[in-house]
């Protein structure tokens, strides 16, 4: 069968590869190895929606449980753990149900199930069961994502030592649980659970909580809520082995000569690309640690072969994958389109929430960039009163030379939202006086930004 794109992989970036090549007139197949849950991939399957979605309950509790201070007293609730499970899965299936039936099919795009194995720089090989049947495309997008990172120190038998895989799928809430790393699915994964009553450690070998921020003071508040949740932190500790005594015994010894049994191990230390058995070196594909060589337009060494989403460089996001397809359909149709990833925002949904864009202030000095900085803790902030969400702080990194704000990063309710305004003023290179002009709606929590931006020209209200 003869198709203009192949895309290799149906999860955020193929996806989005697929739709926009399908709306600019081309004949597109949609190749996917999973038949269950794989159209949507990881994040529709195994990350961003089950995640936020156990978050959601998490959130529901927390208010309840804190009611009270709202004059509000909540007797006898319970929590059913399986029925939080079920509704999450429910959440799951209609997304990807939807996806399938609402956005791919009515544009005529095939889907077509089997494990794809490039055979040369047109053709495609795709084995279903016994079946093995070869599509030649034009063009080639391989978009095969990541999965859980494994290393033999961490032996995974996904039953006792688990993947973030296993945890968004346990039936029940473990005693205990240690959790090594503290980045997003640590964090979000570690509160979750210990909301539902399991008793939580997560060790970091680096120095700090999210140390994504490379912000000191902000990882700091971060650490300070996972341990207000009753979390055990560990940072600047490693996980130096995990021995299953038997069935709901896990032993990790730590680097500070501590050693923990745990009911499960969760390893949450980063994700391996899917880039070793899909055919890359049969084709001359050049990839460095993992990861497959593309330049900014997202094409390969070879000339008609692109690649998108957490298999090239630039962060392990969904919505970085999918503007990594719509970029790569724009230039498979000829209109030359380049990545920049200085504005991809990210989070982290815990409470409060974590998000940053652009540089931080400590990574500006590092680049060399004379940099101003503006802040505000959420306490001063009147909605966030009201609200009673007073934790946490905002920052805005500006270059002092241009004015511009080169970016943002926060600690605060919402802060995943709040990140969306900052990314509109990194991208467009919006100075700070710019942003300074721009009245915001009172009373809300994006006032916050706006004090914080004021501060950098010692025009705010707060000191
Ligand atoms: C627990 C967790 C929480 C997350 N939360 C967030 C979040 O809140 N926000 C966010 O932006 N990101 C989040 N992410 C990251 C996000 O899910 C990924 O960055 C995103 O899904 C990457 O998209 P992708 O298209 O590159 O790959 P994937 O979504 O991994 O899709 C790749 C697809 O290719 C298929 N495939 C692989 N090999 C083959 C083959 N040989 N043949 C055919 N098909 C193949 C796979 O089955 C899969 O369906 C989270 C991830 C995890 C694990």
């Amino acid at each position: 069968m003869q198709y203009d794109v192949i895309v290799v992989g149906g999860g955020s970036g193929g996806c989005a590869a697929a739709i926009r090549c399908t709306d600019l007139g081309m004949k597109v197949a949609l190749i996917e190895k999973r038949r269950k849950g794989g159209i949507g991939g990881t994040c529709i399957n195994r990350g961003c929606i089950p995640t936020k979605v156990l978050m959601k309950s998490m959130n529901v509790l927390d208010e309840i449980r804190d009611s009270s201070k709202f004059g509000i007293e909540v007797e006898g609730y319970k929590v059913d753990f399986k029925k939080i499970m079920a509704k999450k899965d429910k959440i799951m299936k209609q997304m990807a149900f939807g996806l399938g039936a609402f956005v791919l099919k009515p544009r005529g795009i095939e889907i077509i199930y089997g494990d794809a194995l490039l055979k040369d720089r047109n053709t495609v090989a795709v084995k279903d069961g016994d079946a093995d049947t070869e599509y030649t495309g034009k063009y080639i997008v391989v978009a095969t994502g990541s999965e859980p990172l494994e290393i033999p120190v961490f032996k995974i038998d996904r039953k006792n030592v688990i993947t973030s895989d296993e945890a968004l799928t346990l039936q029940e809430v473990p005693e205990t649980m240690l959790i090594i790393g503290a980045g997003p699915i640590g964090i979000e994964l570690g509160m979750f659970y210990s909301s539902m009553g399991c008793e939580t450690t997560i060790v970091e070998m680096m120095d700090c909580a999210a140390p994504l921020l490379k912000d000191a003071e902000l990882s700091a508040i971060v650490e300070k809520a996972l341990k207000k949740k009753g979390i055990k932190v560990l940072v600047g500790t490693g996980v130096e082995g995990i021995r299953v005594i038997e069935d709901g015994k896990v032993e990790s010894s730590l680097s500070n000569g501590e050693k923990t049994v745990t009911e499960k191990v969760l390893v949450s230390i980063g994700r391996k690309k899917n880039t070793d058995s899909i055919g890359m070196e049969a084709v001359g594909i050049e990839m460095e640690r993992g990861l497959i060589c593309v330049d900014e337009t997202l094409k390969t060494n070879i000339d008609n072969i692109y690649a998108v989403g957490d298999i090239v460089s630039g962060p392990q996001l969904s919505h970085k994958a999918q503007f990594d397809g719509a970029v790569v359909a724009e230039n498979i149709n000829g209109n030359r389109m380049a990545v920049d990833y200085r504005s991809i925002p990210w989070a982290i949904f815990s409470e409060p929430e974590v998000a940053k864009v652009g540089l931080s202030k400590a990574e500006a000095q590092a680049e060399g960039i004379n940099v101003l900085e503006g802040t505000l803790k959420m306490a001063a902030n009147e909605k966030a009163s009201c609200m009673q969400s007073t934790e946490g702080m905002i920052k805005i990194a500006v270059d002092a030379d241009t004015r511009k704000i080169i970016g943002s990063s926060i600690v605060a309710h919402d802060a995943s939202t709040l990140i969306g305004e900052m990314a509109l003023a990194v991208k467009n290179g919006i100075t700070i006086e710019e942003f300074n002009l721009t009245v915001h709606a009172h009373p809300t929590l994006n006032e916050a930004l706006f004090e914080a931006g004021k501060s950098v020209t010692g025009k705010g209200y707060h000191k």
